[in-house]
């Protein structure tokens, strides 16, 4: 099947050097395949933050389109604005706009609570500069007190000036689409793009989805645990489940694809072949 949306993909700044220079084969392997952009996360509260900077300087430098993310948490409206007046001087446009978490203990919350009101501030300070995404969570953000408190929360970050939206990852297609028809029935018009996350470890995999609310269907879970230490097993039956999720993603007329690549090249490619990208 051959395909004609956009997608992108997503990297975590590397810890070390050799991480760094890993990247960079894995990041022009990825870059062959002409992705819409790159992006970049940025951990709240400090420790990654430079890191973030040079990843995203050095992909930009190599001539590829990279979105910084940035989150609020734990800063203050001044080195926010030093930081966006360095992404235009460096030729940045785009932006992933988040709240962010800030790690246990440390800090404080910041000046700016909410990521609708780290959107409201970057278009107060840039106005239209950049290309503003946001966060949505088709499965409730785990903070949330309920799915409508959610969605409208998620509406405020799109009123306030976002152009579109980035989700969690999810392994229901049907969660993301009921999402995006609530979100059209409150007349929010910017496009929700599915965030993928390539099954490649179960033990990791189960972690992060506890953590951050995405639900393991039972059917994958239970088939995942079987494999045991059996990764090449892991490994076929994920691209199976994820290229089937992207082609009812792209079949119900989802906009584009942001791939979680974890830094990894070769399940990612694999996909996109899969789907023809
Ligand atoms: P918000 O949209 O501010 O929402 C956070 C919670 O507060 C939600 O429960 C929401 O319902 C509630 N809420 C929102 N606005 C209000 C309001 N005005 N009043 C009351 N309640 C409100 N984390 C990182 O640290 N670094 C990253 O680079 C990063 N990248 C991410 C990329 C994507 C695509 C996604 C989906 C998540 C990413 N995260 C990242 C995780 C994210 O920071 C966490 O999920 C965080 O807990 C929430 O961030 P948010 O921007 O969605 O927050």
């Amino acid at each position: 099947m051959s395909q004609s949306i956009d997608f992108s993909f997503e990297f975590f700044p590397p810890k070390t050097p050799q991480g760094q220079e890993k990247l960079k084969v894995v990041r022009d392997q990825l870059a062959a395949m002409n992705p819409a952009f790159f992006s970049v996360t940025y951990g709240a509260g400090g420790s990654t933050q430079e890191r973030t900077i040079q990843t995203v300087l050095e992909m930009r430098e190599a001539g590829i389109n990279t979105a910084p993310h940035l989150s609020c948490v734990g800063s203050s409206k001044e080195s926010l604005r030093e930081l966006l007046n360095f992404y235009i001087v460096k030729g940045i446009n785009r932006i992933v706009a988040l709240r962010g978490d800030l790690p246990s203990g440390m800090g404080s919350a910041g000046e700016l609570r909410y990521a609708n009101e780290l959107v409201e501030f970057i278009r107060a300070e840039t106005g239209d500069h950049f290309h503003l995404e946001v966060a949505a969570y088709p499965e409730t953000h785990p903070q949330a007190s309920n799915f409508e408190a959610d969605l409208l929360n998620f509406k405020r970050k799109i009123d306030a000036g976002a152009n579109s939206a980035i989700t969690q990852y999810f392994f229901n297609p049907d969660a993301y689409f009921y999402f995006v028809e609530r979100c059209q029935k409150l007349g929010i018009t910017a496009p929700i793009i599915p965030g993928i996350m390539p099954i490649t470890n179960y033990s990791n995999l189960a972690r992060f989805s506890d953590a951050c609310g995405a639900e393991i269907p039972r059917w994958v879970r239970k088939q995942l645990e079987s494999y045991g230490d059996d990764s090449a097993s892991i490994r076929q039956f994920g691209e199976e489940v994820i290229t089937r999720l992207c082609e009812q993603l792209i079949a119900g007329g989802a906009p584009s694809l942001h791939f979680y690549t974890m830094n990894q090249a070769e399940p990612n490619i694999a996909i996109c072949k899969n789907l023809g990208f």
